[in-house]
């Protein structure tokens, strides 16, 4: 795979034409869609553009120290109508922001995004599931857009590419990654300055709390499949007066287990929520996590419901084992 695609002439005409834009993007805030918006709104302002990047979601420090252009977002929805929604890997309507309904803000509505469950709702739908990162599509769009890559731009598409990558290891990099990559530090990305914030800037109790779930963390195998999970609970993170938002990268400390074909951390989120996110080895797990209302990427997904952690986790790593059971026999 070389990683090559085609910009649909149509999206970039969408985006040329008109003069206001209102980008969105998925509930529970990544550094894919969070630098690729921010990289979109800076392109399309240079283009004399009117655009507001809608985000209603408190961003952690990691990300908000070496992003430009936070100050141009907005955490309140604009009382005012757009010529088009933008909305960036929202795979269906139902993961944009609680109440937000693109259709009364903008007459048309631009789907832009590389999840396969992607539901192809917009008027105009540009969907690459095989495309490791929506910020290596950002990248190619603003190309397109012609726009000179500067370096606050660059430096969000860098946090989109390297978070939504884990630091370019997953299996969907390609040589064009690596071209894409290179363009970005040429237009002056700090890369020690990102990584540093990014994955190397965590409070004590942040590790202190990481240590207790490495500690508590369980591998469950039957059947020659191997399940390691870990909870983490309301509870622990008062104690260790942790934010959600602090933990997103546990999950990747949880993928470093031996032997494990996936790995489900689950945890206590707030407004009552469970949130899981799964990791797969070698085989699709999306499809466990739609049986729970989730979604996501083949290797990479998430649930987000009602309930009891302990009962969730049980029957999120059944589901696990259920299905792989399947797959290895198939
Ligand atoms: P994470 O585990 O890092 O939150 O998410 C991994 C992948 O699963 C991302 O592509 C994310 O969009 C997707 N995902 C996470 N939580 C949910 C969810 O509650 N519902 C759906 N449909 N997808 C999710
Ligand atoms: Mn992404």
């Amino acid at each position: 795979m070389t990683g090559d695609f085609q910009v649909p002439p149509a999206f970039v005409q969408a985006l040329r034409q008109h003069q206001s834009y209102l980008l969105v993007s998925h509930v529970g805030l990544d550094g894919d869609h969070l630098g690729s918006m921010l990289a979109l709104q800076q392109a399309l302002t240079i283009m004399g553009k009117r655009v507001v990047a809608y985000l209603p979601e408190s961003i952690p420090a990691s990300l908000s120290r070496i992003l430009y252009g936070l100050e141009n977002t907005s955490a309140e929805l604009p009382d005012e109508k757009f010529d088009a929604v933008v909305a960036l890997e929202c795979p269906t309507l139902g993961r944009m922001p609680k109440g937000f309904e693109p259709r009364k803000m903008a007459p048309l509505l631009l789907n832009f995004d590389h999840h396969q469950d992607n539901e192809n709702y917009g008027d105009i739908n540009w969907v690459l599931p095989e495309v490791a990162a929506l910020g290596e599509m950002t990248f190619e769009l603003i190309q397109h857009l012609d726009v000179p890559l500067d370096r606050s731009m660059a430096t969000a598409l860098y946090v989109a590419v390297l978070t939504d990558t884990g630091s370019f290891q997953y299996s969907r990099v390609t040589p064009a990654t690596h071209r894409r990559l290179a363009s970005m530090l040429q237009a002056g990305v700090a890369t020690d300055e990102v990584s540093r914030s990014v994955y190397r800037n965590s409070t004590p109790n942040v590790l202190k709390l990481l240590g207790r779930m490495l500690n508590d963390l369980t591998v469950d195998e039957r059947d020659g499949v191997c399940v390691a999970w870990a909870e983490i609970t309301q509870k622990s993170l008062d104690e260790y007066s942790v934010r959600p938002e602090e933990i997103q990268f546990f999950v990747d400390e949880l993928d470093r287990v031996e032997q494990a074909d996936v790995v489900v951390l689950v945890r206590e989120a707030p407004g009552g929520k469970i949130k899981a996110s799964i990791r797969s080895r070698n085989h699709p797990i999306n499809q466990v996590a739609a049986i729970f209302g989730g979604g996501g990427h083949s290797r990479a997904a998430g649930v987000t419901t009602d309930g009891k952690i302990s009962e969730i986790r049980k029957a999120l790593v059944d589901a696990v084992h259920t299905e792989l059971t399947k797959l290895t026999k198939a």
